[in-house]
């Protein structure tokens, strides 16, 4: 299986449940796509030993063939070209490497380079887990190509969790997109239930199924998510409950299942829930 964890916003816990799942289940792979800010790495203390970087192709004007026709700049849909003086200025961290400035140039002024974008870093952890996490440099805005790289890592052989990007723009659909079933993390206040609502619109909108993960679940609070996941038809996988001692692990960087095991069980219901939903679909189809 392949599975997504997802949340609307940053800070719902969605690392946590990512971690803690891999380290509960036998035979995983764990992406971290959440290029920007891949935080798994603080509770699994990998040692990378591995590492690729990612380049993409930005264009590079020929000022001596250019003609300033401004065709580039009109075709770039980007805002990445600009013409300044009767000069192209290229703005490589917002250019989409389509390369369609370099099609359309009629003086052949236009030639791709690769930018190094970031860098994919492999370990294995004390924790036995094959783990890929993608890092975008900074000041690059288009983290998808990282997303799109490191999911070419993906084994096959293994049970794959994918920590996916907060939100729902382009580099949390590249992760989610071809995932088997997408997991939901959210916290029950007003703020997480908004967010809860659009992510759950966008795994409708990309036909995944999906379930929902409490996460800092307080009784008193919790009918908020609740309400909204049984009037929409919407499972809830699990509670985890707002500890103070889970939050004393969290802070020293270490997933709250290795000091209580009997949370891995937890975790494995999940897992066979989850897959029980999948095999019910396969059959249906
Ligand atoms: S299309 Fe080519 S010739 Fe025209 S402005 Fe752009 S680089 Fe210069
Ligand atoms: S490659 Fe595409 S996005 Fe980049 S500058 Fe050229 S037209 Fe714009």
């Amino acid at each position: 299986m392949k599975l997504t964890v997802l949340s609307g916003k940053g800070g719902t816990g969605k690392t946590t449940v990512a971690v803690n799942m891999a380290l509960s289940l036998p035979n995983i792979q764990l992406l971290d796509a959440d290029v920007e800010e891949p935080n798994c790495q603080y509770f699994l203390k990998p040692n990378f030993n591995k590492s690729e970087k990612i380049y993409r192709k930005i264009p590079e004007i020929d000022q001596n063939k250019c003609t300033a026709c401004r065709k580039c700049v009109d075709f770039c849909e980007y805002n990445a070209l600009a013409m300044m003086l009767d000069e192209v200025l290229v703005f490589p961290e917002i250019c989409h490497s389509c390369g369609g400035c370099e099609k359309i140039c009629p003086e052949n002024a236009i030639t791709e380079i690769d930018r190094d974008l970031g860098v994919l870093k492999h370990s294995t952890t004390e924790y036995d887990i094959d783990f890929w996490q993608g890092e975008l440099n900074i000041g690059e805005e288009s983290s998808v190509p990282v997303i799109e790289a490191l999911k070419e890592k993906m084994d096959y052989k293994k049970d794959i969790i994918i920590d996916a990007q907060p939100g729902t723009t382009c580099p949390t659909i590249e992760a989610v997109v071809d995932s088997d079933y997408g997991i939901l993390v959210t916290e029950p206040t007003p703020f997480g239930l908004s967010d809860l609502k659009i992510a759950s619109q966008l795994m409708e909108e990309l036909e995944i199924p999906y379930g929902v993960i409490i996460n800092r679940a307080e009784e008193e609070s919790d009918h908020i998510i609740e309400n909204y996941c049984e009037k929409n038809n919407i499972d809830i996988l699990l509670k985890i409950p707002f500890k103070r001692e889970f939050a004393y692990l969290y802070s020293d960087g270490i997933p709250f299942v290795i000091d209580y095991p009997e949370w891995q069980e937890q975790f494995k219901t999940v897992f066979a829930e989850i897959r029980g939903v999948l095999n019910e679909k396969d059959h249906s189809n």
